[in-house]
């Protein structure tokens, strides 16, 4: 796999033969496929091609693209010639086929469907024709005294805008003028502009708010020399994404290329608006999840030639080439949606430290609740700790009540203190917020006289009850049905909905209030990206006074008139089986919490809970974020949980229960033989049953990286082997450093 291989002895140098009529040697290339094996392919090439050009080949019976990885001298192969070279584009550059290997090495991955992972979906495919970059005008020193004429009024309007700063010739100068493309080069060539490159371009900076004594310090603070990794802990409102939006324009100003990866959850039109105000002339691009194929390839294009400066994206985008990269910024890098749950099992914000590395450019963690992960980073010193204590625009953090429903006669889900608080709201005229994280009317259907629960043909899970729908629903695997008349078990027509969702939090409100305005938002009625956009306007318009929703409400959102935030059954976090689960939950209060009283109302939180006096409520009520991660850190270090420990869970599914249990036992005894690794299991997984399939595990663990991943290399060569004789019922999938278990 490397593309320094020795070269062929050249045949001329040999004594000639009678068969040898070919006077140069043949090209071996080493090509890797999006196909689940973990090998790469040998290939005759018309030319040498270096490591990252992508090619077409026959494979079997279909024409597949590949990546060439590298060059050998000989093969013990029969090889076929490489069917094509999809020379349109340049090699994927070395520095990024070197964060795919990385990638497939410590994900134990095969290195094809990495880098087929790691590459846009429109250039897996052949081939596509390279884009065009339009040329980026701004004023030369002549063109600052001169004016076009007044008479023309679209040319002023053009030429205003370029005052503003650079342009690029593209849609938005169109719209200016529609033969902008005309006389920007007739401007060009008067000597009143000047073509700039996109790296100057992104250099104009609009001005921020002055920043607060902490923010310099902390801005101030970040070495530019080299590789570093900060671990960026503030409250909730304390300016944190201020101080990357400061650091970010410093590196753009150094001529560097800046990558922001934020939560799925997060990255809504005013985050990028937010960004593209402060960076107005900034080739900026956004790598959301609804973009289609074709704009993300363009997008990655432009990151790639170095024509986009900043990259604001998803996990996914942790796989842009940047050639210039001098920043990367991580935003709530708790979040979980940082790690790939299928496929590619990696973790964007390891990822990301890795690139920064090889880079030699800073890497920021900025989080209010970071990840154990990261603070045990800092304890060991390996990242360094910037801290934000306040809150920015001089709020207070909001005071948290806990409210203990142990004796209490809830209605409709709520306590007489939570109804309590939000006609108070109400009457102040202030906005409040009904957190539940559960859509949906209710969790279940229930049959009074004889138990029945409505549950998954497929899955170990209840059926939810979607009244607005009318029909029963399963949260994990799609399947639905409608709201049966009568118990299908014992006939009685009383069925009961169990608990609050959603909905039925919203329709009690509603009936409750009948004059407030009151929005609910989950998966359910905000599926589309730009449905936020509607949502932030009405809130910032106090055309709201009450929003129901989901954690899709808990992070990031900026709405100073919030005020007010109860929060309903979150103690399912409390006795969860995942060990995660009370850094989790602690971790969402906080930023449900957290939205309250940003602005110059003073917030209020109140929490419904059975257990008022738990470790996590009280450290929830006091922000003691610090305390509670020690605590967890303490807990997981005398359990044996990580961050103290490195773990690996080898995942199997079949439609028997024993036949992925049967595998994972074969795979324990080997396993067994690596000392310093411990296995654990196999056991059916926390969620047995999964759309028709049974589900097992069997977890290693070992207190060293090394050892951890000796072991999991020795057996990643077996496990296709082993798994072979349950044929193709059985499933299986290894995911490095699980975040569920
Ligand atoms: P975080 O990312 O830490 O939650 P934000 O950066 O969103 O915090 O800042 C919270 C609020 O405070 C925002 O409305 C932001 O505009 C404001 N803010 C941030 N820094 C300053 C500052 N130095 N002066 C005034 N307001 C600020
Ligand atoms: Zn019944
Ligand atoms: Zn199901």
């Amino acid at each position: 796999m490397n593309s320094s291989a020795k070269p062929l002895p050249h045949k001329a140098s040999l004594p000639a033969s009678a068969t040898d009529v070919s006077a140069t040697p043949p090209v071996i290339v080493q090509v890797a496929f999006d196909v689940p094996l973990d090998r790469v392919f040998d290939y005759l090439a018309p030319r040498p091609l270096p490591a990252g050009v992508r090619v077409l080949a026959q494979f079997g019976p279909r024409k597949l693209v590949g990546v060439v990885v590298g060059q050998v001298a000989a093969s013990p192969h029969q090889l076929r010639p490489l069917l094509a070279v999809l020379d349109e584009l340049p090699p994927l550059p070395d520095d990024w086929l070197a964060l795919t290997r990385f990638a497939a090495r410590y994900y134990h991955y095969p290195l094809g469907q990495t880098l087929f992972t790691a590459l846009p979906t429109a250039l897996r495919n052949p081939p596509r024709r390279a884009l065009a970059m339009p040329p980026v005008y701004a004023l030369s020193e002549a063109g600052a005294a001169w004016q076009p004429p007044a008479r023309a009024a679209r040319q002023l309007a053009l030429w205003a805008r370029l005052r503003q700063g650079p342009l690029a010739l593209d849609d938005e100068a169109r719209a200016l003028h529609p033969q902008a493309g005309k006389l920007l080069r007739e401007w060009l060539a008067a000597g009143w502009l000047a073509q700039v490159t996109p790296a100057q371009a992104a250099m104009t900076v609009s001005p921020g708010p002055a920043l607060t004594d902490e923010q310099r310090e902390v801005v101030d603070g970040l070495s530019w020399a080299g590789f570093s990794a900060t671990l960026l802990d503030g409250i909730t409102g304390s300016g944190k994404t201020e101080v990357y939006l400061q650091w970010i324009a410093q590196a753009l100003a150094a001529g560097r290329q800046a990558l922001v990866l934020v939560p799925e959850i997060n990255l809504t039109p005013q985050l990028e608006a937010r960004f593209r105000a402060r960076f107005p002339h900034t080739p900026t691009v956004c790598l959301h999840s609804n973009l289609a194929d074709g704009a993300r390839a363009q997008a990655w294009l432009a990151a790639w030639e170095g024509r986009a400066r900043l990259v604001i994206g998803t996990r996914l985008a942790v796989f842009t080439p940047l050639p210039e990269l001098g920043l990367i910024v991580v935003d709530e890098e708790h979040d979980g949606s940082f790690k790939q749950q299928d496929g590619l099992r990696y973790h964007a914000r390891d990822l990301a430290v890795w690139r920064a590395q090889q880079a030699g450019a800073p890497v920021v963690l900025g989080s209010a609740t970071p990840s154990l992960e990261s603070v045990a980073a800092v304890q060991a010193g390996r990242y360094r700790h910037a801290r934000l204590t306040r809150r920015a625009s001089a709020a207070a953090l909001p005071q948290i009540h806990l409210l203990d429903i142990r004796r209490q006669l809830l209605d409709e889900g709520l306590s007489a203190a939570a109804w309590q608080a939000l006609a108070d709201g109400l009457a102040a005229g202030e906005t409040s917020l009904v957190f539940i994280n559960r859509r949906g009317w209710a969790p279940v259907l229930a049959c009074v006289d004889c138990g029945w629960l409505s549950s998954c043909p497929h899955c170990a899970a209840r059926l939810v009850l979607h009244w607005h729908d009318r029909r029963l629903q399963c949260h994990h695997c799609g399947h639905h049905e409608t709201i049966p008349h009568a118990c299908p078990s014992c006939g009685n027509p009383d069925l009961k909905p169990l608990g609050q969702g959603t909905q039925r939090i919203e329709a009690a409100l509603r009936r409750q209030f009948p004059q407030a305005r009151i929005a609910r938002i989950d998966r359910d009625t905000v599926s589309r990206r730009d449905a936020w956009a509607e949502i932030d306007r009405q809130v910032r318009a106090g055309e709201l006074d009450i929003l129901v929703g989901t954690q899709m409400l808990a992070k990031g959102h900026d709405f100073p008139s919030l005020s007010r935030v109860v929060a309903l059954n979150a103690d399912g976090g409390l006795y969860s089986a995942d060990f995660r689960a009370e850094e989790r939950l602690f971790a969402l209060l906080t930023q449900v919490a957290g939205r309250a009283g940003r602005g110059a109302l003073p917030g209020q939180v109140w929490v419904q809970t059975q257990f008022p006096d738990h470790p996590l409520y009280l450290a929830l009520r006091e922000h003691d974020v610090a305390g509670f991660a020690q605590r967890l850190l303490e807990e997981r270090a005398s359990a044996g949980y990580p961050p103290a420990v490195f773990q690996a869970l080898l995942r199997a599914d079949a439609p028997e229960l024993d036949t992925a249990m049967a595998f994972l036992r074969e795979v324990r005894q080997y396993a067994a033989c690596h000392g310093d690794v411990l296995s654990l299991g196999p056991a059916p997984a926390s969620m047995a049953r999964l759309a028709g399939r049974e589900r097992a595990q069997l977890l290693l663990q070992a207190e060293r990286r090394a050892p951890l991943h000796a072991a999991l290399s020795a057996l990643r060569a077996g496990l296709d082997d082993w798994a072979r004789p349950f044929g193709s019922a059985l499933r299986w999938s290894l995911d490095v450093d699980p975040q569920e278990l």
